[in-house]
C-alpha cells in the first residue's frame, strides 16, 4: 500500500495493467516530457527480473545509457526506487541530447518575434537554433561596439534570463515578468555609456603603446602590461569606475633598469593628474616616453625565454630577468625554476631563489612568486 501510494506520487502516468499488478504501463515524465514506458514483473514482483520496455523516443534518449539503466533495475529494491534512480539517469541523458526537450509554448515564439520587431532585427547577431540564446549588439555613442548575451527561460518566459556581456564590472539588469528584450537593450546601452572612460583610457594605452599582456584584451580586461624598454615594463591594473586615477602599478625587469624607474614613480606620484590619461600622466611621472607602434618595433620587447627559446609558455611571457646589466637575459619563471631546481648549487629562501643564470653563470637571486610552498631540494 505504501509502495502503490509512493508510485502514484512519483509517476501519476503510470499504472498496472493487470490484477496481479506485474504490468506496468504508462509514462515517465522528465523535464515536463512524457516518454512511453512497460515494466513487466515476474509473479514475486521482484524488480532486478523485470522487462523494461520504452518508446522509441526514450530508447534514443537513452542510447549510451544502457547498461547503467539495467545496473539500476538489477540493484533497485522496488519499483519506486528503479523509477526514480531511472529519472535521474534520463535528466543526466537530457543534458547531452538537448533535442528531446520538451519544446516551449507558441506563444514563446511570437512574443520573441514581437519584442525583436520592436528592437530592430538589425541588432540581433545570433539566435540559436532553440530560439532561447540571443545575441545582441549595442554601439555605444564613441562608436564601439558591444554585444550582449541574453539566455531567455524558454519554459517560463517569467523567469529573469541569464545575461552576461564583456564587462570589467558586474552585469546586473533589472527585470520583471512584463519586461521587454528592448529594455535589457536599453539599461545594457546605459552600462556600455558609463564605462566609456574606462574604454578610452585603454583604448588610448592599446594603440599608443606596446602592450605585452593581455595578449589580445577583451573589453573586460583591466590589466595592461606596457612595454618601457627591453626587458623592462609596468604593469598597470585600472579601476573601471575611477580610470583616471593613479592606478596599481608594478614595474618589472632587471634591478639596475627598474630602480630608477621606481624613484621616479614615487618621488613623481604627487604630480598625478586625475583629469588627464592614464598614458599621458605614467609619461610624466616616470619621465619617458613609452614606445609606441609609431617609434619601435615590437620584437624589441617581445624577446624570447633564454631556456625554452619561446615568448609565451601557455599564457606566461618571461618576466624573470638576470640582474646582471651585460646580461639582462629574460626568463620564464616556470623555466628558470625548473633549470635552478636541478642545479646543487642553488638554494632558497622563502619566494626567493639564489642560483647561477643559465646564460651568464653570475649568481643571481630570482624572485619566484607562487612557488614559495615548494621546496628547491
Ligand atoms: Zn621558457
Ligand atoms: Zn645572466
Amino acid at each position: 500500500m505504501i509502495m502503490e501510494s509512493s508510485l502514484i506520487k512519483e509517476s501519476p502516468l503510470l499504472l498496472p495493467l493487470n490484477k496481479e499488478k506485474t504490468v506496468y504501463d504508462g509514462f515517465i515524465t522528465v523535464q515536463e516530457k512524457d516518454f512511453r514506458i512497460r515494466i513487466l514483473l515476474p509473479l514475486d514482483h521482484q524488480v532486478k527480473r523485470a522487462k523494461f520496455h520504452c518508446c522509441w523516443q526514450l530508447k534514443h534518449l537513452l542510447r549510451g545509457y544502457e547498461q547503467i539503466v539495467k545496473q539500476r533495475l538489477q540493484h533497485s529494491a522496488d519499483l519506486v526506487s528503479f523509477l526514480l534512480e531511472l529519472k535521474t539517469v534520463m535528466e543526466v541523458a537530457m543534458k547531452s541530447h538537448p533535442e528531446c526537450r520538451s519544446i516551449p509554448p507558441p506563444q514563446y515564439y511570437s512574443q520573441l518575434i514581437s519584442e525583436m520587431e520592436a528592437l530592430g532585427w538589425d541588432k540581433l547577431v545570433f539566435i540559436d537554433t532553440e530560439f532561447c540564446t540571443l545575441r545582441l549588439k549595442a554601439d555605444d555613442s564613441s562608436g564601439r561596439q558591444h554585444a550582449l548575451t541574453v539566455v531567455l527561460k524558454a519554459k517560463h518566459p517569467a523567469e529573469t534570463p541569464d545575461c552576461s556581456a564583456d564587462l570589467p564590472v558586474p552585469l546586473d539588469l533589472k527585470w520583471t515578468p512584463q519586461s521587454t528584450l528592448g529594455q535589457l537593450h536599453a539599461q545594457f546601452l546605459l552600462v556600455v555609456e558609463s564605462l566609456a572612460g574606462f574604454w578610452e583610457v585603454l583604448d588610448e594605452i592599446d594603440t599608443k603603446t606596446w602592450v605585452l599582456e593581455p595578449e589580445k584584451p577583451s573589453r573586460a580586461d583591466t590589466m595592461r602590461r606596457i612595454a618601457i624598454g627591453t626587458n623592462v615594463s609596468i604593469k598597470v591594473e585600472v579601476d573601471p569606475r575611477h580610470p583616471k586615477m593613479l592606478p596599481e602599478c608594478c614595474l618589472l625587469g632587471a634591478d639596475h633598469v627598474v630602480t630608477p624607474l621606481r624613484n621616479k614613480l614615487n618621488a613623481n606620484m604627487h604630480l598625478w593628474n586625475p583629469d588627464a590619461s592614464i598614458l599621458l600622466n605614467l609619461q610624466d611621472v616616470l619621465e619617458t616616453e613609452l614606445p609606441s607602434p609609431a617609434t619601435h618595433e615590437k620584437s624589441n620587447f617581445s624577446i624570447e625565454c633564454g631556456i625554452c627559446y619561446a615568448y609565451r609558455l601557455e599564457s606566461a611571457i618571461p618576466d624573470q630577468v638576470c640582474n646582471d646589466p651585460r646580461c639582462g637575459q629574460p626568463f620564464h619563471q616556470a623555466c628558470l625554476y625548473e633549470w635552478l631546481r636541478a642545479l646543487p648549487s642553488s638554494r632558497q629562501s622563502f619566494n626567493i631563489v639564489f642560483g647561477e643564470c643559465p646564460y651568464c653563470a653570475k649568481v643571481r637571486n630570482f624572485t619566484c612568486n607562487n612557488i614559495s610552498h615548494k621546496s628547491l631540494l
